[in-house]
């Protein structure tokens, strides 16, 4: 892989309904392009665990029931951004979630190169077939990615259908997802280094997407 000059960074931000394929398609990314996938439900752990000043104040949000403010979500995401692998660059998946850290999202990158983001859209009646459908471990309770069939890639378990994901429910977190999303994609959508990838597709069709706008918004964002 190339290395990435400070500048040059190839900062991306993923966004997409539950569902969409988003966790897979940014990992397959990050692989690619050498790049660190930092997820926020995985760096909310790992500062809980380590016991940080800001894992400290998660964890006590957390247990009183309450989801963690924008104010630690963007010190915990800026505390990662600030390690030496990020230098390059990363994917991020599940932040920013607010326009308040979106904000402080285009603070953080300023200086280190542009940001593309990348919108994964699927229809809403494909999302529901997929989510209603999706398959956990029966041995270890990982999940499947929606796509997979085979049997799970932790464990080698069998999976099995998952009976809490009812039809009603699905809609009603598509629904919330995308109220929530919604001032997101339009913080962003006029920005030359924004792009829609279509998710109705293979998962490999949309991976060469995925490719495709990078490139291309790469070279849009030089242009600048
Ligand atoms: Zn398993």
């Amino acid at each position: 892989m190339a290395a990435q000059q400070a500048g040059s960074a190839l900062n991306v931000v993923m966004l997409g309904p539950p569902g969409a394929g988003k966790g897979t398609q940014a990992e397959r990314l990050a692989r690619r392009q050498g790049l660190p996938k930092i997820s926020t439900g995985d760096i909310l752990r790992e500062a809980v665990q380590a016991g940080t000043e800001l894992g400290c104040i998660a964890r006590a949000t957390m247990e009183a029931g309450n989801l963690v403010g924008d104010d630690v979500m963007i010190g915990i995401v800026q505390e990662r951004l600030d390690r030496e692998d990020a230098r390059g660059g990363f994917v991020l998946d599940g932040f920013p979630r607010t326009v308040v850290q979106a904000t402080a999202l285009d603070r953080m990158v300023d200086g280190r190169g542009s940001l593309v983001v990348l919108d994964m859209v699927v229809p809403e009646k494909v999302l529901v077939r997929r989510l209603a459908s999706r398959r956990i471990c029966g041995k270890c309770g990982a999940n499947a990615p929606v796509e997979w069939t085979g049997p799970c890639q932790k464990c080698g378990g069998r999976m099995v259908t998952r009976i809490d994901d009812g039809v009603a429910i699905v809609r009603e977190r598509l629904k919330v997802y995308q109220r929530q999303t919604k001032p997101l994609v339009d913080y962003y959508s006029a920005r030359p280094t924004f792009r829609t990838i279509d998710g109705n597709q293979p998962p490999d069709i949309v991976t060469d997407a995925v490719e495709s706008a990078i490139a291309e918004a790469g070279r849009g964002s030089a242009t600048l």
